[in-house]
């Protein structure tokens, strides 16, 4: 994990993250039913290299596209494609940039047309996990603070928070220690410090928290079929609290 040294550090992960954001909003625009995550990713690709960022996320481990794009059941590393979204679907849309030898990575849950309520529900509770997770980012606490905060907070909302995956430290690499479950009991882990980068990203599903990833080796799935949603920043911890670095 990355303890920012200087200013001139966290301006560095900030214009990395702000270039997330702005993709993340131009994808959220695009979002609609018939469009293909395959034209999605093209619009990321665009959009990192106009803003003078790489994609992080191509070639990592053999990823082999610049978003991940994952639908209705499908929890995260779903591969862009030919697939078209559907009125009613909902996509959780993932993007990394590396800038200046920095990384930033945040994801958003997208509603395409007309959904219902259920699956509204889930998006809101999503974000709001990742919300409450962030607010308790503060010097003193302890790492699995924010976990408890994040799996009481969807636990008490009637859903489960996935296991086998969770947030990371982040820096000059993607994925730095420590892991950040979004379970556990809280009051364990690293003391939080001023400096400290994590990226924070709750993934919430609807029915049973166990997953399992398809033949194409990437694309996690809920094991019953359940909706799944999944929103991340990547947050710094400041004297003056939490500072979310994947805004506009
Ligand atoms: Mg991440």
């Amino acid at each position: 994990m990355i303890l920012l040294k200087s200013v001139q550090e966290l301006e560095r992960m900030r214009r990395a993250g702000r270039i997330v954001a702005l993709c993340l909003e131009e994808l959220r625009a695009m979002v609609g039913p018939g469009v293909k995550t395959a034209d999605l990713d093209r619009r990321a690709e665009r959009c990192i290299a106009k803003h003078g960022g790489l994609p992080a996320f191509l070639g990592y481990r053999g990823f082999p596209a610049t978003i991940c794009a994952s639908i209705n059941s499908e929890v995260v590393h779903g591969i862009p494609g030919e697939r078209r979204l559907q009125d009613g679907d909902i996509v959780s849309l993932d993007v990394g940039v590396r800038l200046e030898g920095y990384h930033a990575d945040a994801a958003i849950t997208v509603p395409v047309g007309k959904v219902d309520a259920r699956a509204r529900r889930l998006v809101e509770v999503t974000q709001e996990a990742l919300n409450r997770g962030i607010a308790v980012m503060e010097q003193g606490r302890r790492l699995t603070d924010v976990s408890h905060a994040i799996q009481s907070y969807v636990e008490s909302m009637g859903y489960s928070v996935v296991r086998d995956y969770g947030g990371h430290g982040i820096g000059q690499s993607m994925h730095e220690d420590p892991p950040v479950p979004n379970f556990g009991p809280p009051g364990t882990g690293p003391l939080l410090k001023e400096g400290m980068v994590l990226a924070l990203e709750p993934m919430v599903n609807v029915g049973g928290w166990e997953v399992t990833v398809l033949d194409d080796q990437w694309t996690v799935v809920t094991v019953d079929g359940s909706l799944s949603a999944h929103f991340e920043h990547t947050v710094a911890i400041t004297g003056d609290g939490p500072l979310v670095l994947t805004h506009l």
